[in-house]
């Protein structure tokens, strides 16, 4: 029976989705164990399912109505089974693959992380536009590839589906740092730059260039690049953000035998994500918070006992802080302790003090007072004709899905620049049918969500191996069945909702 879509509720989770992916759709394809149409749903709003479903700070979570009253639908975790169990990856079940007529047009994309790529799809496949991407990287993905590291995100996994975004209409330039806006302007009809932030922050302490000394977010990126890197016993990395972390786990993962991160205020005010932090704990890493560096030094060589040859490290000086106060936003304010300061020995130290885009002057574009480029809301249009911009380069250090939101908003922004009418939407996944009735087996209040099967800790720190092994298909179908479905309540809330269950 065909269902009447006028029917549904908005969901608080889909309205929490930078990239309005119909998530209690995709959940009820799932319920019904029909992966390959639930993927489809997926790759309705998004075109990087697979990484999404594996990295995905899953904002839409915060608001899942089950999670008033306990944990919250592992929407993401389901989203990710639609991929990996689906029988179609691109999610158009062997359907041939829509490719809109060329327009004619060209397009500059510059950067190849999830809002380039994002809008190279759109732009290309489904507008008709004929993309040039460059990337100063040799691989294509932007962090995905160079930040995230290989225990998070399979590699082979992420080229295939670039490889299927860039299959079309795209002329791929890896390995091409571009320098000069004014040729990329004389030669295309509009420039997307979707550069992330790659210029790393340094702490301007002294020592700062010594060796054994270096920025944390040039470590990961060789790392990822397979580029050698000898890492010391004892790490010390500085920063509370995404990159401090990883680069810890990573750290742990090249033989370290020690990893602190120091992070310069309280330990839930920092960047990085609480789950994050608990996974590098749970590896060995330790967090040490409210402490920050003063100054580093090389500690002078002394005698080794067993070789008696001179061995050399660094001594890090460092204060604890206080907090002084804390503003309007709940954010503190800190100080150094008076008399408190103490020493940390290293062999190697790794600062991830934050990132900026990177951004020649001779562009000539308007940056805000923190560095990012400055874009007008509606039309990401920067202070240049023409010349528009997307991602974390423009939000400063986002997420994955806030990165796609830019991403297709960049796309339909230059083909209406460009004569369209930027129309994105697209239909892969059939017409609304059985996946839009309350299940009849649906799971009462009382049972938490399934557990990510991950691989054994102790396994862990010596392997780059994914840590997160994802659902199988009856644990998917298990978590599909606690969404409540909050689209269908016309007629009221389940009555299985208000039911405990042992
Ligand atoms: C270590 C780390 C871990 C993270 N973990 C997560 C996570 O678990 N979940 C999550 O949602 N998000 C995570 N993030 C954040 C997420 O990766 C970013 O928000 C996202 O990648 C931003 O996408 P983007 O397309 O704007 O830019 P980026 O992914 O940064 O890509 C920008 C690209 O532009 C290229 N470029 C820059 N300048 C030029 C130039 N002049 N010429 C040519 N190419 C250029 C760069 O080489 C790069 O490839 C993490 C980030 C890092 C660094
Ligand atoms: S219960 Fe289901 S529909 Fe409701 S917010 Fe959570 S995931 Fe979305």
């Amino acid at each position: 029976m065909a269902y009447d879509a006028s029917m549904r509720l908005p969901a608080p989770c889909v309205a929490a989705c930078p990239a309005g992916i119909d998530i209690p759709r995709y959940i009820g394809y799932v319920e019904q164990g029909k992966f390959t149409e639930a993927h489809a749903v997926v790759r309705e709003s998004i075109p990087l399912p697979m990484a999404c479903g594996m990295i995905c700070y899953r904002p839409c979570e915060s608001w899942c109505r089950r999670g008033i009253m306990e944990e919250p639908v592992a929407i993401n975790a389901i989203k990710r089974a639609a991929v990996e169990h689906g029988d179609a990856r691109d999610g158009r079940d062997g359907r041939p693959k829509p490719v809109a007529r060329a327009t004619g047009k060209r397009v500059a994309v510059v950067g190849s992380g999830p809002a380039g790529l994002t809008a190279v799809y759109y732009l290309s496949s489904r507008l008709g536009h004929a993309v040039t991407l460059f990337d100063a990287m040799p691989e294509l993905g932007g962090q995905l590839r160079i930040g995230l590291p290989e225990y998070k995100v399979p590699r082979d996994w992420l080229r295939e589906e670039v490889e299927e975004i860039t299959a079309t209409r795209v002329e791929l330039r890896a390995g091409v740092r571009v320098e000069s806006l004014d040729a990329l302007a004389g030669e295309f009809d509009a420039v997307l730059l979707a550069i992330g932030h790659g210029l790393a922050l340094r702490l301007e302490i002294e020592g700062e260039d010594l060796p054994g000394v270096g920025a944390a977010a040039d470590f990961l990126r060789d790392v990822n690049l397979g580029k050698p890197w000898t890492i010391g016993r004892r790490v010390v990395i500085f920063g509370g953000n995404n990159v401090a972390i990883d680069s810890a786990r990573c750290a742990l993962r090249l033989g370290a035998e020690t990893v602190r991160v120091i992070v310069p205020g309280p330990e839930d005010e920092a960047a990085a994500h609480d789950f994050e932090i608990r996974a590098a704990v749970d590896e060995g890493v330790e967090v040490l918070a409210m402490q920050r560096p003063v100054s580093i030094a090389l500690a002078a060589p002394s005698p080794s006992p067993a070789s008696k040859e001179a061995i050399e490290f660094l001594l890090v000086s460092m204060e604890r802080l206080a907090v002084v106060e804390t503003d309007a936003y709940g954010r503190s304010r800190m100080t150094p302790e008076p008399g408190s300061g103490f020493t940390l020995e290293a062999d190697t130290v790794l600062v991830s003090a934050g990132q900026r885009p990177n951004v020649p002057s001779a562009w000539g574009l308007a940056l805000g007072g923190d560095g990012f480029l400055k874009v007008d809301r509606e039309t990401l249009m920067t202070s240049r004709e023409g010349i528009f911009a997307a991602g974390d380069a423009v939000t400063g250090p986002d997420s994955i899905v806030e990165a796609m939101a830019q991403g297709k908003k960049a796309a339909s922004s230059i083909d209406r620049r460009l004569g369209g009418d930027g129309d994105i939407s697209e239909t892969f996944a059939p017409a609304l049918g059985a996946e839009m009735a309350m299940p009849a087996a649906l799971a009462g209040q009382g049972k938490g969500a399934r557990a990510m099967p991950r691989i054994a800790i102790d396994g862990r720190p010596k392997s780059f191996a994914l840590v997160e092994q994802g659902y199988g298909k009856e644990d998917a179908v298990a978590e599909a069945r606690r969404c409540i479905r909050c689209d269908l309540w016309r007629t009221g809330a389940p009555e299985v909702w208000s039911r405990q269950e042992g």
